[in-house]
């Protein structure tokens, strides 16, 4: 047995049970893989032990997935789906502490963020997709749209209850019967979420959620019962999927990586500015893919801006998720942290000047100090690399030209921020920013009204929005 985890009124409040089961036809059930062990990463305990999937758990789950489809979700009238939608929305909303405590718990994000972002928008986006249930005739995308059946989604680690939740709303307003599979590190949320479907008495099999590593994955996105892939995950493992899937047939969006670019003017306000940046870049840690991770600032004030930066970033508190005065948690695994302090090593090792927030780290857990790094050339790994940690790169531009050009210098492309006074100029910016999302004078701004979703290696296909809906509809 191990040691057991949290503070006891946390655990209480997010209901930590000792062991998850994954959720297949409408039952929690043992899976027959390897069970895997979740970790606090503010404490390195471990939280709960969750059953996984096996080859033959997938295959029950996407064959219950198919039955629910053809014999009740795929037929249901668009008014009926939309009830049990709005029903999942209201009980995650209603039990949005739990979800917040158990989010931050699993996986080390400032409870400030897990409670204010991540759970409300997580049930925003079930509201909103329920509202489009009966109106897909009206989408604007054919008279007679209709699903594509069992929808296999895969998710990442750093927004676990909010992927979910992007990935199963639109699925199930547009009829379609899901297979979901959670990140091996974060799957507590995703098993809460299975028992609130449960609970609102959707029919069993249009929802199944499968723990479990990459090959549960690829054993998902293999399967030919599967019609649909949505994957939100790394690039590597996206190319991989769409090179396992070519000739298939199969429809599938990707979203993936991102290296974005945060571009400051001379004219910008520059508290506001600073203020952008350090959320552009440290909200989550920066286990964000549209992460500011680039900030582009035009020469005349970039001493300033780093100046203000070094100031602002002093003040930020790092440590217990749970503490609701903490700015930056934990990072989410061993491993990620180590990806991390191995590209900020080649970023000294190539000669850019590194500064690390004076903020002591807790002893124990996996924390990495917010780091700066000015004289950045974009030749370097840190000017190139997703980091996917707290950790920004600080480049520097004369012209608006040079400031598009250095921008859109990355295989990337799903976000952008401008500061700048000029409407202008940001309306020019954002024609040329190869880049999904363009923010203006602000930055991580989500909304389930707006599609979401890259360019390039960024991935291809949107979330949110009514562009969001194409992809869970034939039309
Ligand atoms: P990852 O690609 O390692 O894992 C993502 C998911 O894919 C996990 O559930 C994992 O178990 C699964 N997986 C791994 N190998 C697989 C395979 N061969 N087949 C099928 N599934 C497989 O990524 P990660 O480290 O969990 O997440 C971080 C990455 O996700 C970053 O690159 C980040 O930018 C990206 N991300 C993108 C978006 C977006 O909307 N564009 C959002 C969040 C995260």
């Amino acid at each position: 047995m191990w040691e057991y985890a949290p503070a006891p009124e946390s655990r209480d409040i997010a209901n930590l049970k000792p062991s998850y089961r994954m959720f297949v036809d409408g039952e929690f059930v043992e899976g027959a893989g390897e069970p895997l062990k979740t970790v606090n990463p503010a404490t390195e305990e471990v939280l709960a032990e969750v059953s996984t999937a096996s080859k033959e758990d997938v295959d029950r789950a996407v064959r219950a997935a198919r039955r629910a489809y053809d014999r009740v979700w795929g037929k249901m009238p668009g008014a009926e789906r939309a009830k049990y939608i709005y029903r999942i929305a209201r009980m995650m909303a209603e039990r949005a502490r739990e979800l917040a405590v158990l989010e931050s718990l699993d996986n080390g994000k400032p409870i400030r963020e897990s409670r204010d972002v991540d759970v409300p928008t997580a049930s925003a986006h079930f509201f909103y997709h329920a509202g489009w249930a009966d109106k897909l005739a009206y989408a604007g995308l054919g008279p007679d749209p209709r699903p594509l059946g069992v929808a296999g989604q895969v998710i990442p680690w750093n927004f676990p209850l909010l992927m979910a939740a992007w990935k199963i709303a639109p699925a199930l307003a547009c009829g379609n019967t899901v297979v979901l599979k959670p990140a091996e590190t974060t799957p507590l949320t995703a098993l809460v979420l299975a028992e609130i479907i449960q609970q609102a008495e959707l029919p069993p099999g249009v929802v199944n959620i499968l723990p479990g590593a990459g090959d549960v994955g690829a054993e998902l996105v293999g399967h030919p019962g599967v019609d649909k892939i949505a994957f939100t995950g790394s690039t590597d493992v996206g190319k991989q999927i769409q090179r396992s899937l070519a000739g298939k047939g199969r429809k599938v969006t990707l979203e993936l990586g991102g290296k974005a670019a945060n571009v400051v003017f001379d004219d910008a306000p520059l508290d506001q500015a600073v203020e952008g940046i350090v959320n552009g870049i440290f909200f989550n840690q920066g286990h964000v893919c549209c992460a500011g991770s680039r900030l582009l600032v035009q020469e005349s004030i970039a001493d300033e801006v780093v100046e203000k930066l070094h100031a602002r970033i002093s003040t930020l508190r790092i440590g217990d998720p749970l503490d609701k005065n903490t700015d930056v948690g934990a990072i989410n695994s061993r491993e990620q942290l180590s990806r991390i302090t191995s590209l900020v090593e080649s970023g000294e090792a190539e000669g850019a000047e590194k500064w690390v927030s004076p903020c002591p780290l807790p002893d124990k857990g996996f924390y990495f100090a917010p780091t700066v790094f000015s004289g950045v050339s974009q030749a370097m790994r840190i000017a190139r690399e997703e980091i996917f940690g707290p950790v920004l790169s600080v480049l520097t531009f004369r012209t608006p030209d040079e400031a598009v050009a250095k921008a859109n210098n990355t295989p990337y492309g799903l976000s952008a921020g401008i500061w700048t006074d000029k409407g202008s100029r940001i309306l020019w910016m954002a024609d040329k920013l190869r880049a999904g999302v363009v923010w203006a004078n602000t930055f991580n701004r989500f909304d389930p009204t707006a599609p979401f979703g890259g360019y390039q290696e960024s991935g291809f296909g949107r979330e949110g929005g009514r562009a969001g809906l194409e992809a869970y509809l034939d039309v």
